[in-house]
């Protein structure tokens, strides 16, 4: 099994077809959606990771394709250096996915690799500098 994160781009009018279940019914694949924005005029954005074989996943992306939905692989990994950290906090309510947390018995940040989805909101937010983006 494979795990794929990409962010789907949806053309005017494009966001009211069923494309995630279509996935998971025709394409047998596991779709973890983390965040979606729809703008007012119907345009959207869905940032999901896509689970199941390599060539399932491959035709799934195929029928997105075909549907003119663009799709952009989130390739990039985001580091958090645990020396540097402050836990100040402030990279807490910007994370959309729920990748970083606030323990509030410990006061003590952490960082969920596996449900970031490298949107890099936090990296210009913290002031010491131990967020950075690896590719
Ligand atoms: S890049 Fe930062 S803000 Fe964005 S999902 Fe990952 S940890 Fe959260
Ligand atoms: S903004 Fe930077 S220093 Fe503050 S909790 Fe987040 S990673 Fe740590």
């Amino acid at each position: 099994m494979t795990k794929k994160k990409v962010l789907l781009k949806f053309p005017q009018n494009g966001v009211s077809k069923p494309f995630t279940y279509r996935l998971i019914k025709d394409y047998d694949l596991i779709v973890n959606i983390f965040k979606a924005r729809v703008t007012p005029e119907e345009t959207g954005e869905l940032w999901i990771e896509l689970e199941g074989s390599d060539d399932r996943i491959k035709k799934g992306l195929d029928y997105l394709k075909k549907e003119r939905i663009e799709i952009i692989p989130l390739e990039k990994q985001i580091e958090r250096n645990r020396e540097t950290c402050t836990d100040c906090g402030a990279c807490v309510s910007l994370c959309p996915s729920y990748a970083i947390t606030m323990d509030r018995k410990k006061w003590e940040v952490n960082f969920d690799k596996k449900k970031c989805i490298a949107c890099e909101l936090c990296v210009d937010a913290c002031p010491v500098k131990a967020i950075k983006v690896n590719f």
